[in-house]
């Protein structure tokens, strides 16, 4: 990305970063009356850190300290060395384990290399399949895969929902209007996941967040992330030094552009909440551009995700790169809906007659 911060932050998080950590999460849950809280480890790649710490971190988050409230502790990673040692710390602390995976072999190994260009799917899907025997399969959490329109769409979503998993998140390649996203056309992201989301609709037999959170909202309801709709944002992220930063798909805007200048050991989470950039991520509709205040599905849509909003010498308050794509997929499945809920109707007042 074009952030390039990480190069200074210590490789992995210092046992009193580890613990200063797990006690502002839970001095700000308590001060919050909050019943739960969502700890994700994330890197680069989690596992490089170790078993150790691995286990100290999840420690932290199952002491005494979090005592009434419930922690939800995920680790995402690409699986690679995903192991016994791993899956046993993780079945310990009830880890659940997200698992990166972008389809089957070549359009996995696409992107996700290792150093010497060797591609990595072989070994993603040694780690998976062992996250899958039947001790651990109760901590896959799914698959995250990052949308490559090179791809065939539905090869992929055959493939990955073949592997059963609880859920598949499909994400969009972090781009904005300085830096697009590849591909060619006037909406061909959406003309990848159509036909994904129609397949899907007609009796997929696995969970699609993106899916169903656009259906969630076209039925009036609230999204459970920020992908789309006018969800607030709920996420920072703590750095392995301690910093605390807004979300890190923000670094593939600008350098900085997830700083927030505070730091867990002078600063509460609380005072978060006072970033600008945070802030305008707390009000709904009133924080998107007129474009999308005024568009026909903006509840829906909501601007799309906050970092590809981004132009260079502009800020935020824009459309999404993606504004086409949006605007063509819920619309598509707005209406794969709307005519569902009509065909209901009529059936069940035919039935009543
Ligand atoms: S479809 Fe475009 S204009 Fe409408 S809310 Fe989404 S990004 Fe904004």
């Amino acid at each position: 990305m074009v952030d390039q911060s990480w190069r200074d932050q210590p490789v992995g998080m210092a046992a009193d970063t580890i613990a200063l950590a797990a006690g502002r999460i839970a001095e700000h849950a308590r001060e919050h009356h909050l019943r739960s809280v969502w700890v994700v480890l994330h890197g680069g790649e989690p596992l490089l850190t170790g078993t150790d710490t691995i286990a100290r971190i999840a420690r932290a988050f199952r002491g005494s300290s979090f005592a009434g409230i419930d922690v939800q502790l995920d680790v995402q990673t690409n699986a690679t060395l995903l192991d016994e040692r791993y899956l046993r710390v993780f079945a310990e602390y009830r880890v659940r384990v997200g698992v990166s995976l972008d389809g089957a072999r070549a359009a996995h190994d696409l992107y996700r290399r290792f150093a010497n260009g060797n591609g990595s799917h072989e070994q993603t899907m040694r780690g998976l399949r062992l996250l899958q025997a039947p001790a651990y399969r109760h901590l896959f959490a799914g698959i995250l895969c990052t949308i490559d329109i090179d791809n065939e769409p539905l090869k992929v979503y055959d493939y990955l929902s073949g592997l059963e998993p609880p859920v598949i998140d499909f994400l969009l390649p972090h781009g904005n209007w300085s830096a697009p996203p590849p591909g060619k056309g006037t909406t061909p992201y959406a003309d990848w996941l159509i036909p994904i989301f129609d397949r899907w609709y007609s009796g997929g037999n696995v969970e699609v967040r993106l899916f169903q959170e656009i259906v969630q909202l076209v039925l009036g309801g609230r999204s459970g992330t920020e992908a789309v709709g006018l969800t607030p944002s709920t996420v920072l992220v703590i750095e392995t030094d301690g910093s605390l930063e807004q979300v890190d798909t923000l670094k593939s805007t600008y350098q900085g552009a997830a700083d927030t200048g505070l730091h867990l050991a002078d600063n509460p989470i609380d005072e978060a909440l006072r970033h600008p950039s945070i802030a305008a991520r707390q009000i709904g509709l009133a924080g998107l551009a007129q474009k999308c205040q005024k568009c026909t599905i903006g509840t829906v849509c909501g601007g799309g995700y906050y970092p590809h909003r981004y132009r260079a010498g502009e800020g935020f308050l824009n459309p999404s790169v993606y504004c086409a794509d949006l605007m063509k997929l819920i619309s598509h499945v707005r209406a794969r809906v709307v005519a569902d809920i009509g065909r209901r109707a009529g059936k069940s007042h035919a039935d009543h007659s």
